[in-house]
């Protein structure tokens, strides 16, 4: 979903209240290494405060993963709150140390809310998944899940 922002960036317009789903056929497009149990949903409004313009939006996912340690496949579904500043040029980009990160740059005065929304997505997921906090995993001898109950090598790992 592309967001026009031409009249927020020129001061005719103050607020912009969207609401953008990816579609399960777009992101096997463009996420194809993740399986996506459920559209992904962006949801939030672009704010003008004071001349900055600000955007913040809730991100909700529903994601079919693998537990890393004992491989079971589940659902999980995950939330972010998301804030970015909006500007249609940076001008100092040479100055260390700035944070540049929470400023997405719209030099054409719009902004493609789902690619934003997939890319702070992706950040925000945990690199380990574990189908709960304490998985006990997999019996590296015989591969029972740990979880369900021990097996004859638990009293010795
Ligand atoms: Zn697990
Ligand atoms: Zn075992």
């Amino acid at each position: 979903m592309i967001l026009q922002l031409k009249q927020i960036f020129e001061g005719q317009k103050q607020l912009l209240d969207f609401d953008a789903e990816i579609s399960l056929e777009t992101l096997a497009e463009l996420e194809p290494y993740d399986s996506f149990a459920a559209p992904v949903a962006a949801k939030g409004s672009v704010k003008v405060r004071a001349g900055v313009v600000t955007l913040d939006m809730t991100v909700t996912a529903s994601l079919e993963q693998i537990c890393d340690r004992c491989t079971k496949a589940f659902v999980r579904e995950y939330r972010f709150e998301v804030s970015h500043t909006l500007v249609t040029a940076l001008d100092n980009e040479d100055d260390e140390g700035y944070e540049y990160d929470d400023y997405v740059v719209c030099p054409d005065k719009t902004l493609d809310v789902s690619e934003l929304a997939l890319t702070d997505m992706k950040l925000g997921l945990p690199t380990k998944i574990l189908c709960k906090e304490d998985c006990k995993g997999l019996c590296p001898v015989c591969g029972k899940d740990l979880n369900e109950g021990a097996c004859e090598h638990s009293e010795s790992l």
